[in-house]
């Protein structure tokens, strides 16, 4: 698992939500993370930083938008918003090709 810099700093501040719980086997208490997503509570190993707006659409890396999500959970979380980016690209394109016929006109 490798984590940037803003992604440690935001483990270090995640610390304070660190609890005790039954891991996603559902056989043990471990020490770990609940998932923002499912809920369940996994080692930080399993865990991902999420951009909760994502950076490629300007969001920040302040705490604040930042979130553990479980590897699973996030997976399906991207995939899910590469379908929603495409679509917003091929909206601005449209909006584009309008302002521009407004210009001629
Ligand atoms: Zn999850």
């Amino acid at each position: 698992m490798r984590y940037t810099d803003e992604d440690k700093k935001f483990i270090a501040h995640a610390r304070q939500q660190e609890v005790y719980g039954e891991d996603f086997l559902g056989n043990k208490y471990i020490k770990g993370y609940r998932c923002k997503k499912c809920r369940r509570v996994f080692p930080l190993d399993h865990m991902e930083v999420d951009h909760i707006r994502p950076k490629s659409r300007g969001g920040s890396s302040r705490p604040a938008n930042l979130q553990l999500l479980c590897v699973s959970c996030n997976r399906k979380k991207g995939s899910k918003l590469e379908g929603k980016a495409s679509k917003t690209s091929s909206t601005r394109k449209r909006v584009r090709r309008v302002k521009s016929a407004r210009k001629k006109a």
